[in-house]
Parts: C-alpha cells; structure tokens; sequence
C-alpha cells in the first residue's frame, strides 16, 4: 500500500511544511493530479497518455522475453561460455578496443529484447529476465509499495510492474531462485559500458585464479 502523500494544498487550504495530509482530506487529489491540473495550457498534447504506451513496440516484445526466459536463459549460458572461450581474442585486441563494437552490438539487441537501459551491471539472470531498470523508481531488489491491484506499476498505470514480471519469469527459469539474492546498489560510474564483456573478463580472471592456485 503507498503511503500518504505529503501535500502543499488541501481542499481545507495550505497545508503546513511537511504535514502528511491523507489522500481522503483532499477529495481524493493525489499530488500528481495538482501538477497535472496546474500545468500550462499548450498547443501540444501528446497523442497516448503515458510513456510506455508511446513504446509500446518494445513493450511488447520486453513482456515477450519475460514469457520465454527460460530459452532465454539457456541461449545466454551458452553465449557466455562462447564469449568466454574468446577471452584470449579479446584480450589480444585489448579489451578497450573492443568496447565500442561491443557494446554497439549489445545495445541494439538488448535494447530491442529487454528495454535495456545499458547500466552495465546485468541482472537479467537474476530477475526472470524482466529489466529492473524499466522500473521508474529504478529498483533492484523487488517492488516498492505501489504495485496496483491489477499487477500495474503505480508510477505507469499501463505498464505491469516489472517487479511482478520479473518473479512470473523467474518461475520458468532454471536458476529463478536466484531472485531472492540481494542486489548490490547500481554504481552509476558503469553506464554505458558493457555487461557483456566486464562478465566474461570477470570469468576469465575466476579461471584463471583458480587455475593458479
Ligand atoms: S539490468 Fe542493466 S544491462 Fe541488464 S538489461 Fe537492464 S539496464 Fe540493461
């Protein structure tokens, strides 16, 4: 359940600094309805009524990927142990050369099949291949208070939560337990770079380690 609101305005009048008024005090006006009703008039009103109904295209085929994450999950292990066998390659080109094209490559796709948001620290694995980062608050480790009786995001009444996704993923994969482990905060220093290639070189350096001791 969300909590209470904190309001500038009540039907009452203004509302002290920091008062937590109720929803029920104000006629049912959430602060998100003030803002839209205070807005300025313009010429231009965008055709659909939120964000995500805009992208629907890729909305679509993110919900696809949710339904078959457990091909998904299958595909991608064999990917990764073939992107790992090509460590040596990697590291002879250098594997600063190689981020561009990488990561050209990545985006594209996984942009295309999961909405992806290139932060660089992939969870997919992990959260029934539903991408945290499409939640607008942006969490990592399950949903906020808000999910709506219908499984929707509070934040886009259209879009389900990717949260509630994420665990309907998670029940077809091998590995879905893996949502239960906690989530290390984004470091925001990694956007933009490659998930890819940081697991495999990531992998390489495992190997190699316990190849040496
Ligand atoms: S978790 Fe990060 S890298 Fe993985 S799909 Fe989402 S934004 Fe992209």
């Amino acid at each position: 359940m969300a909590e209470p609101k904190t309001l500038s305005t009540t039907a009452a009048g203004p509302a002290a600094p920091n008062e937590v008024v109720p929803p029920s005090a104000t006629g049912g006006l959430t602060q998100a309805t003030i803002v839209k009703k205070t807005a300025p008039k313009t010429a231009y009103k965008p055709a659909d009524v939120s964000p995500q109904r805009r992208v629907q295209r890729s909305f679509a085929v993110r919900l696809w990927s949710v339904r078959h994450s457990r091909a998904l999950e299958w595909f991608y292990a064999r990917f990764a142990d073939a992107f790992l066998k090509l460590h040596p390659l990697w590291k002879g080109i250098g594997y600063a050369r190689v981020e561009a094209p990488v990561k050209f490559v990545e985006k594209r796709v996984k942009g295309f099949m999961f909405d992806c948001r290139m932060c660089g620290q992939c969870v997919l694995s992990s959260t029934g291949m539903s991408c945290p980062m499409n939640c607008p608050k942006q969490l990592r480790n399950g949903p906020c208070g808000g999910v709506r009786a219908n499984g929707n995001c509070e934040v886009e009444p259209d879009m389900p939560c990717v949260w509630v996704k994420a665990w309907e993923g998670s029940r077809h994969m091998v590995h879905g337990d893996r949502i239960l482990d906690v989530q290390k905060p984004v470091d925001q220093s990694l956007r933009e770079t490659s998930a890819w290639l940081r697991v495999t070189a990531l992998a390489a350096a495992e190997k190699e380690a316990a190849k040496a001791s």
